[in-house]
C-alpha cells in the first residue's frame, strides 16, 4: 500500500477495508450488499444505531445531545449552523484562524452581521489565538471556531471556556483524535472523511435545547430539528458511508479509543516536527510551535524549485499527498488517526535522506 498523506478524503485503516471487502456483495447472509437495502429495513437500522451509539461511546458524549447523520459536507454546516442557530438581533461571533474558519465566516455573513472574536490573519494564519484575546459578547448567538485547520496545519490546544455562549466547533479535521470534553460545546461538526470514514456523511453533536424552531425561515432538510426528530432518517441516508463509518469506529474501539488515538498521533507529529526542527532550517515548519497541528504537519523547504522536487522525488518513492494547499504552498503531511506510524517513519527516512542531497 502507498504511503497515504492525503488530507481528504484520507487513508482507512487496512482492517476495515477488508472487512468491508468481504461484506461487500452479501451483508451477514442477507442475499444482498447493505447498499441495496431498504434504510428502513432491521438490518440497516442495526448499523445505523450502532454507528451513533459507538459515537457516544468513544467521545463521552453526555445523554442531552442528539448525534445527527446529514450529507452535504461540513461545508453544508457552514450554512445550517448561522440558519438554525442565529437569534433575531444577535450577531454570532467567529474566530477567524485560516482557510476553513474564512469559509464558514463567508457564509455566516449571508444570514446577518457577525462580528470577529479574533483573528490571526495578521500572522499569515500561523497560530491560533491565544483564549484571552478573544473579545465576544455575552449576547451573542454562539461563538464559532474551527479546531484544526487542516490547510495552514494549526490546532486548538485547549478550547476557551465560553459559559453560557454557545461554543460551536468545525472538528472536521481532528474529531476523534483525542479525548475532549463534549460538553464545552453546544454544536460539533464534522465531515467524515478524513478521522471517521470515507466521504459522504458529516456528523453533527448538537445540544438538544438547541434543537427548536429558528429564528430565520430555513427549508426542511436544513433544520436541525428534521433530522435530529427522525434520528437521521428523515429522508434516504447514505448507507454505505454510514456502515463504513461504523466500521472505522469499531476499529477505533479496538486500538483503544480516543486516548489511544492521541498517543499515536502525537508520536507521528513529534517525529515530523522533530526533522523539521532538527534540519538547521533545510525545512521550515508554517505553524507557530505553540499551534502545531497533531494532524497536518506543514512545511516548506528554501525555495519553489526544492518544494517541486521534493514533491517529485517522494511521489516516485511511494508517497502520496504530501504537497501542500496551493494557498500555503510548500509540503503538508496529514496524519489522520488510520495514518500508520510506520509511513510516518519511512517518510522521516525520506526528508532526511532528501536533505542529505540537497542541503
Ligand atoms: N472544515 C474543515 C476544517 C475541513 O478540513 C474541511 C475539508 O477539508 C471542511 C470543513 C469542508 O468539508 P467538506 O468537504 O465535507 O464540505
Amino acid at each position: 500500500r502507498a504511503y497515504n498523506f492525503n488530507a481528504g478524503p484520507a487513508a482507512l485503516p487496512l482492517e476495515v477495508l477488508e472487512r468491508a471487502q468481504k461484506q461487500f456483495v452479501e451483508f451477514e447472509n442477507s442475499g444482498m450488499s447493505l447498499m441495496e437495502m431498504s434504510h428502513r429495513g432491521a438490518v440497516y437500522e442495526k448499523v445505523h444505531f450502532e454507528a451513533v451509539a459507538l459515537l457516544r461511546e468513544l467521545m463521552g458524549i453526555p445523554h442531552n445531545y442528539k448525534v445527527l447523520f446529514i450529507q452535504g459536507g461540513a461545508s453544508t454546516q457552514f450554512a445550517m449552523v448561522p440558519m438554525n442557530l442565529i437569534k433575531s438581533g444577535k450577531a454570532p461571533a467567529y474566530i477567524a484562524t485560516g482557510s476553513w474558519a474564512t469559509k464558514a465566516i463567508q457564509e455566516a455573513k449571508m444570514f446577518g452581521d457577525i462580528t470577529i472574536a479574533a483573528s490571526t490573519e495578521a500572522d499569515q494564519y500561523r497560530r491560533v489565538p491565544a483564549i484571552n484575546e478573544l473579545q465576544y459578547s455575552e449576547d451573542t448567538s454562539y461563538l464559532h471556531l474551527t479546531s484544526n485547520e487542516t490547510i495552514e496545519g494549526t490546532q486548538w490546544r485547549e478550547y476557551p471556556d465560553t459559559g453560557s455562549v454557545p461554543l460551536i466547533g468545525d472538528l472536521s479535521s481532528d474529531i476523534l483524535c483525542r479525548p475532549i470534553d463534549v460538553s464545552q460545546f453546544a454544536v460539533i461538526y464534522a465531515g467524515a472523511q478524513k478521522n471517521l470514514g470515507p466521504s459522504g456523511v458529516t456528523i453533527v453533536i448538537i445540544r438538544e435545547d438547541l434543537i427548536g424552531q429558528p429564528d430565520l425561515p430555513v427549508p426542511t432538510m436544513l433544520r436541525y430539528s428534521t433530522h435530529a426528530k427522525a434520528d437521521s432518517l428523515y429522508n434516504t441516508p447514505p448507507t454505505f458511508a454510514v456502515y463504513m463509518m461504523n466500521e472505522t469506529l469499531k476499529w477505533l474501539k479496538e486500538q483503544g479509543g480516543a486516548a489511544a488515538m492521541e498517543q499515536r498521533n502525537r508520536e507521528k507529529a513529534r517525529l515530523l516536527y522533530e526533522v523539521i526542527d532538527g534540519s538547521s532550517g533545510f525545512y521550515r515548519g508554517f505553524a507557530e510551535p505553540g499551534s502545531r497541528s497533531i494532524m497536518n504537519v506543514t512545511f516548506r523547504l528554501g525555495s519553489e524549485e526544492l518544494d517541486k522536487k521534493f514533491v517529485k522525488e517522494s511521489e516516485a518513492e511511494g508517497f502520496v499527498g504530501l504537497k501542500g494547499h496551493r494557498s500555503v504552498g510548500g509540503m503538508r503531511a496529514s496524519i489522520y488517526n488510520a495514518v500508520p506510524v510506520e509511513s510516518v517513519r519511512a517518510l522521516v527516512n525520506f526528508m532526511k535522506d532528501f536533505q542529505s542531497r540537497n542541503g
